[in-house]
């Protein structure tokens, strides 16, 4: 079975339909880099820029991050390279920069919220993300935690200052397309008014099912409660897949659900045709893809989309893949 799945690598993820889902990587370490070709990305979908911050012993500098970054955009060549500002805070912390005494961490001063408070810093993360990707063209930058215009637009005019300095300096940059998470249950109303200003979204499928559960999934008091499939947070997801197709949006997903079969099934069955996962789990995902048929997915969410809890959802979802082998 493990050759099968190798040999699958430079296989389309197509499903017996003919309906393409685009497949592409997550990546941080160094070390993703090659596991994510071997098994066929189509890209780098979601490159958390936090973890080579995290494997360091102070803030990288501007040239530090440049020699970083450009290690994953030229081995990815043509092929889009998703890098996501720093995103610490919550449950992820830098050893060099504690942010402490927070009595709602997860509520607190994390993602582009923090980086907007240091905008040094973020400006020499997106300096040196331009400076990495100059001459490629595959750049494209991802804000996490996201939740209002302001911090949108406060982004915008700092990437196009980025640009003019860089311009000015003799740098050949061009402005990467844009995009936000939608991990904060509040961007999923404001993604129609933003859409004339991002290129594309990405569902932060852990945080959004955090955000809209109210459930921590590292509390082992509350964590077997947490469930992506809880109707409310499929329900809310369709309506992402919604509003991304009426305002021309690409979307991907690119949280846990991506790696999870029965998760997966639903997803096509929404809709969704681009997915980000960890690249030992691209095989077993695209061998799923290549063995049913879209509709079948359709015909299975609008089913499942009736039913009143994750429990039965999964249930449901685990019995038609059983039946399938
Ligand atoms: C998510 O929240 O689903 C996500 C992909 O971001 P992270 O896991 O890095 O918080
Ligand atoms: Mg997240």
């Amino acid at each position: 079975l493990l050759a099968q799945l190798a040999d699958l690598s430079d296989q389309p993820a197509i499903t017996l339909d003919g309906v393409v889902v685009r497949l592409l990587t997550n990546a941080g370490l160094q070390a993703d880099i090659e596991p994510g070709l071997r098994h066929g990305a189509e890209g780098v979908g979601l490159y958390r820029t936090e973890i080579p911050f995290m494997v360091h012993s102070s803030f990288p500098s501007e040239e530090e991050q440049v020699s970083i970054y450009q290690k994953v955009i030229r081995a990815y060549q043509g092929k889009p390279v998703t890098m996501r500002t720093l995103d610490i805070g919550g449950d992820k912390q830098l050893p060099y920069f504690p942010i402490s005494n927070e009595e709602n961490p997860a509520l607190g001063w994390r993602g582009i919220r923090f980086c907007l408070d240091n905008v040094q810093l973020l400006m020499t993360q997106v300096r040196a993300m331009l400076r990495a990707a100059e001459g490629h063209g595959n750049l494209r930058i991802l804000l996490p935690m996201i939740s209002c215009t302001e911090e949108l637009e406060s982004f915008i005019e700092l990437l196009d200052d980025a640009c003019r300095q860089l311009k000015a300096e003799g740098y050949e940059v061009v402005r990467p397309r844009l995009g936000v998470m939608v991990e904060i249950p509040a961007t999923i109303s404001q993604l129609e008014r933003w859409a004339s200003r991002i290129d594309f979204v990405s569902i932060g499928s852990n945080d959004l099912s955090q955000y809209l559960l109210a459930l921590d999934r590292n509390n082992a008091r509350v964590s077997q409660r947490y469930d992506s499939l809880h109707p409310s947070v499929l329900a809310e997801i369709s309506r992402v897949v919604e509003i991304a197709g009426r305002c021309k949006l690409s979307l991907s997903l690119c949280g846990e659900m991506a790696s999870d079969p029965s998760a997966v099934l639903l997803l096509l069955g929404m809709g969704v045709r681009t997915l980000s996962l960890s690249a030992p789990r691209l095989p077993r995902i695209k061998w799923l893809l290549r063995s049913l048929k879209e509709a079948e997915a359709r015909a299975l969410w609008q089913e499942v989309a009736k039913l009143d809890s994750a429990t039965a959802i999964r249930g449901r979802v685990e019995r038609f893949l059983d039946e399938r082998g």
